[in-house]
């Protein structure tokens, strides 16, 4: 139709007047058998991995295609309209077997500022309300599974505080059962110790983190929450948990409260999220579960999931998680929906599972296009460095997603307020802008092919955009090394309006030499130089510096052995640097560490730098202020 409707009345007018291929359908149609589906309600299914991976062991991969973009502004660069416009063209159009992996969205940014990430127009995975809410409870699991453990974090503590080791030991083999085999380091104290509050420093300590704003953290486990909550950043835990302090008399001394500093993350950025997205099957679930550190002991030791007695339960609470979710696209091209977004403050990347299955059901000749988020600065450098490195997986072609508007703005163009008008900058054609700003994207080829694989442009058309700018594009693309640059309408025309995109994508993956696949750092260099090669080479920085705590921390995880873990840098999305208002590509500026997480289940080091918040808040007009439902029907409106 045109004009397009609005991303919710597309998916709705196509659910109500083409109809949906009824998911068994969908699941045949898609190379699955009847075995190795779950339905989940008519439109979507959760699959099989194992019965399903064991059964095509033998058949080949398909093409492996990352697609990714420009550092993200305002104005909205469609890395998911593309992703699915792509997987459509190449499916319904160049009639390949075809599946699009995408993220499943998170409920924070839903209702906040970005809306749903579905898609968007005639490129998009329906019913979109299902898929933005809900969808079949993952991230429902994430925050159940991430806030057992916490609260086996300062339970744990709770009864060692207030309890002597024969009286713990004697309660944790309950009536006579055996230590819990579950407590890897079997011991009966395991003596976190707590986060400190700056008073209960030693002087030497005061002296050390003088310059912070923040106590020593040896607890890095926070709790989780799928809602952009900025009240929730740090928090104060066990108020009014009072305990009797040792070896005094019940009643006769005051009990003391047993409290301490924590805070919220939001729940797609719970390590828990990352080890969905990199595990490689069940056993390997259940190993990465019971490894994850989340403090340390009083002696220096680390502590893990396993030691609290806990890896099990929360692989239970994982284990259906741990199943794809299969979905369609407005044009029946199937979709597989896993892990979670937020490559700025988490890997940000669907899951490896997704990925292997998608490409063992597409075989040989069948295409994958898989989805990176945020800017290729973040998303993609984690792909590689991270996810590939995990799964083995080699893709064959990145797809970059760049708009005229956006490279205007990197380009110098004015920026946007909500709920102003659209500057004419950006709705006349303006070459000098366009030219400026493809400084951006020429950047961001040229890190993709420091990995050695072709990189198409895929230039998403609005319909504000001219000829001559999108060649402008076209051109600094080709003189940058991209394999091809090409005009796309999907978002306007579905499949039909990528065509161009998915020959280009092809010709990519045939011309596309394996052997030239490599990654920029060699795990085995000491953390700091690998953060240094991220910021310098991706991110085109001067050099990092570390504050005293992410220093601290270096030292405990290069001596606990967890020193040649990559590194998922957490930083802004919206620019090169830390500073989210320098667009192009910034120049002359030093990145700053604040303090470094480790992620040792999932696998990776986590320094967080500049100002970036791991829990965002909400805006002063969320998005939930236009959500309603029509009481006669039970249509949701105004999600977008
Ligand atoms: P990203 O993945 O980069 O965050 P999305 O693909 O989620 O972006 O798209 C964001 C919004 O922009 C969606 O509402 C989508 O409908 C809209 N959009 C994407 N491409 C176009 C286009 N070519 N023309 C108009 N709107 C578009």
């Amino acid at each position: 139709r045109s004009p397009v409707p609005s991303d919710i009345e597309v998916s709705q007018q196509i659910v109500s007047e083409v109809g949906l291929l009824p998911i068994a359908d969908l699941a045949s149609e898609a190379g699955l058998e009847p075995d190795e589906v779950i339905p989940w309600g008519f439109s979507k299914a959760k699959v099989q991995l194992k019965t399903t991976l064991d059964r095509l062991k033998h058949s080949p991969d398909g093409n492996y295609i990352v697609c990714t973009g420009i550092n993200p502004t305002p104005l909205g660069e469609g890395k998911s309209t593309t992703t699915i416009g792509l997987a459509q063209a190449l499916g319904a159009i160049l009639n390949k077997k075809s599946f699009a992996c995408i993220r499943q969205p998170s409920q924070g940014p839903t209702f906040g500022i970005k809306g749903g990430a579905a898609g968007g127009g005639y490129a998009q995975v329906v019913p979109m309300e299902e898929f933005n809410l809900h969808l079949t409870g993952d991230i429902h699991a994430i925050t159940a599974a991430n806030n057992l453990l916490a609260a086996a974090i300062d339970t744990r503590m709770l009864h060692e505080d207030s309890q002597s080791d024969e009286a713990l030991y004697k309660r944790l083999c309950l009536s006579g059962k055996p230590f819990p085999p579950v407590m890897k380091k079997r011991l009966v104290k395991l003596g976190i110790d707590p986060n400190k509050s700056p008073e209960d420093l030693t002087a030497e300590e005061r002296a050390k983190f003088a310059r912070l704003d923040f106590a020593k953290e040896t607890i890095t486990w926070q709790r989780v929450l799928d809602t952009c909550d900025r009240h929730l950043r740090k928090v104060t835990v066990g108020k009014g948990q009072t305990i009797q302090p040792r070896g005094t008399v019940k009643g006769e001394t005051p009990r003391e409260e047993h409290i301490r500093e924590t805070g919220f993350d939001i729940t797609v950025a719970s390590e828990i999220m990352a080890v969905l997205a990199l595990a490689n099957d069940l056993p390997d679930l259940r190993e990465k579960l019971g490894n994850m550190v989340v403090g340390y002991s009083k002696a220096g030791e680390p502590i893990t999931s396993d030691d609290l007695g806990c890896g099990g339960a929360l692989t239970v609470l994982m284990k259906d998680a741990l199943l794809p979710t299969l979905m369609q696209t407005v044009e029946r091209t199937p979709v597989l929906v896993h892990a979670g977004p937020f490559a700025n403050i988490a890997i940000g990347n669907s899951s490896i599972v997704a990925d292997k299955l998608a490409l063992k059901l597409a075989g040989e000749d069948g295409y994958v296009v898989t989805e990176a988020g945020f800017g290729a600065d973040i998303g993609m450098e984690k792909f590689f460095n991270i996810k590939c490195r995990e799964s083995g997986l080699k893709p064959k072609c990145a797809v970059i997603v760049a708009t005229v508007r956006a490279l205007k703005m990197h380009g110098g163009g004015p920026p946007v307020s909500a709920g102003k008008p659209l500057a004419s900058e950006y709705k006349e054609e303006n070459i000098p802008l366009v030219t400026a700003g493809c400084s951006n994207l020429v950047k961001h080829i040229q890190n993709a092919k420091k990995f050695g694989v072709n990189v198409v442009v895929a230039i998403n058309q609005f319909k504000t955009d001219t000829a001559e700018e999108m060649n402008a594009i076209r051109d600094a693309s080709l003189e940058a090394g991209a394999f091809d640059a090409v005009v796309s309408n999907h978002w306007a025309e579905g499949g039909k309006g990528a065509e161009a995109l998915g020959h280009a994508v092809i010709m990519a993956c045939k011309a596309n030499d394996e052997t030239n696949f490599k990654f920029l750092y060699d795990l085995n260099s000491p953390i700091r130089e690998k953060v240094e090669t991220i910021s310098k080479e991706i991110y085109g920085a001067d050099g990092v510096d570390f504050s005293e705590l992410a220093e601290q921390q270096i030292r405990q995880y290069e001596s606990s052995g967890f020193g040649n873990l990559p590194i998922c840098i957490a930083k802004t999305q919206y620019s090169f640097s830390c500073d989210p208002k320098a667009k192009g590509v910034p120049k002359g500026f030093r990145i700053y560490v604040r303090e470094i997480r480790s992620c040792v289940g999932a696998g990776f080091l986590y320094p967080i730098c500049g100002d970036i918040m791991t829990i965002p808040g909400l805006p002063t007009r969320p998005g939930f202020y236009d959500v309603d439902i029509d009481t006669s029907t039970g249509q949701v409106l105004g999600l977008f």
